[in-house]
């Protein structure tokens, strides 16, 4: 304990507003920074040797729990060969033949080192191909932390979901109009799933327009299935944005798609965009070795055990009289207490924050961590076993009956 007062009081000299990473501050429930010290699958252990079902998983980067085996006898093997080189190595060449395999429409990538550089290269390499400046995004999607996509100057911004309002913008502002930047499944204002022609709306919408359609499939690659959720739902994005899964747990993101927009990158083009550590070998391996296991890796395991612990929280909660909506897909889910529909940012916004940050941490103090906020989604990885999702629930059951 005395360390771990220590290393607080050291977190607060070094660190503003106490981290690395907004959400990590654990602001948004209301309490403070927990300090990690392991993770073994589907467990985080903490500073001060508390033990939590971890349903966070690096906000989803660790489909398969964490430190697992398979990765890191691949990652350890590597480390004495080197960990950087600033130079080609053929892991890139085998993680790009495998991502590509799984999402036939990104013809050439570029290996980048996280989701906020890849959703950057595929906005400024849009912009370069069509000559436009501006870009048509959607409340409540997060495309990583840069001036380009936080901005709202160069940007269009309208309601998830709301098919009529892009087609409305477009067609007045299309001349300006570069990209349209969509997380095909929204997972950053907690999940909101798309509706049935919404996607295939924004395809057409883009072709009649000649804009870019961007997927930031840096969420839901790898997660929802095999491929990521142009596969699911069968809509060819022109370029899309990976991170999280397809770096097996160590820093990576990339961006790609049709040829002809991608060869716009220097050297082949004059868009320069560059990186000291793009494609390097330790990312790519636990990448490679993660996309390899997933190839042949049973998705309707996690999405079954999802499925169980959402219906419980549902059923129990009714039970209890306390309203909450579950939204999900796959293996990630957000609940929301409310008693209505949420499908955009507007309808997220109307749940009851307060009544969340209680659920929150009844939860945390009986050892599960969700992801602390409740605008985030939280996640079920191979880790995860039956035994951990019930005792998930029993916790549930007593949780739900104290927050009438
Ligand atoms: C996490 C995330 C990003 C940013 O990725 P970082 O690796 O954190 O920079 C971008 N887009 C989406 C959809 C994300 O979930």
């Amino acid at each position: 304990m005395v360390k771990k007062i220590k290393l607080l009081k050291e977190i607060k000299k070094y660190f503003s507003g106490d981290v690395n990473s907004p959400v990590r501050s654990f602001k948004s429930v209301g309490m403070t920074p927990i300090i990690i010290k392991s993770g073994s699958g589907s467990k985080i252990k903490t500073y001060n040797s508390k033990t939590y079902i971890d349903y966070c998983m690096s906000w989803g980067a660790l489909i398969f729990g964490h430190s697992n085996t398979d990765i890191i006898r691949a990652v350890r093997n590597q480390l004495s060969y080197g960990t950087s080189y600033g130079f080609t190595n053929n892991y890139e060449v085998e993680l790009a033949k495998e991502i590509s395999k799984a999402l036939p429409s990104v013809e050439k990538i570029r290996f980048v080192n996280s989701g906020t550089e890849a959703t950057m290269g595929a906005v400024r390499v849009a912009r370069k191909f069509t000559s436009r400046n501006k870009i048509l995004k959607f409340e409540g999607c997060y495309h990583g932390s840069s001036d380009l996509l936080l901005r709202t100057d160069n940007s269009f911004i309208v309601s998830y979901n709301d098919l009529e309002s892009v087609e409305k913008t477009v067609k007045k502002h299309y001349r300006s109009i570069a990209a349209v930047i969509v997380e095909p499944i929204a997972g950053n204002m907690g999940v909101i799933l798309p509706d049935k022609n919404f996607l295939m709306g924004l395809r057409n919408i883009c072709n009649r327009y000649e804009i870019i359609l961007i997927f930031d499939e840096v969420i839901t690659g790898f997660r929802i299935q095999y491929g990521g959720a142009q596969i699911k739902y069968n809509i060819k994005p022109d370029l899309t944005c990976l991170g999280k899964i397809i770096g097996g747990g160590f820093p990576v993101g990339a961006f790609g798609g049709k040829k002809e927009i991608m060869e716009l990158l220097a050297p082949s083009g004059d868009l320069y965009q560059a990186g000291t550590f793009s494609g390097n070998p330790i990312s790519m391996i636990a990448g490679l070795k993660t996309l390899q296991k997933l190839e042949y890796a049973d998705y309707g395991l996690i999405e079954g055990r999802t499925e169980y612990l959402c219906d419980f929280i549902e059923n129990e909660a009714k039970k209890n009289s306390v309203d909450i909506q579950i939204n999900r897909i796959g293996s990630m889910f957000s609940l929301f207490f409310i008693n209505k529909k949420v499908y955009d940012y507007v309808s997220v916004k109307k749940q009851n924050v307060k009544k969340f940050k209680k659920f929150y941490k009844l939860l945390f103090n009986k050892s599960v961590l969700f992801s602390p906020s409740p605008f985030e989604s939280n996640f079920i990885s191979f880790a995860h076993t039956q035994e951990d999702i019930e005792k998930t629930i029993k916790i549930f059951s007593s949780v739900l009956r104290r927050i009438r």
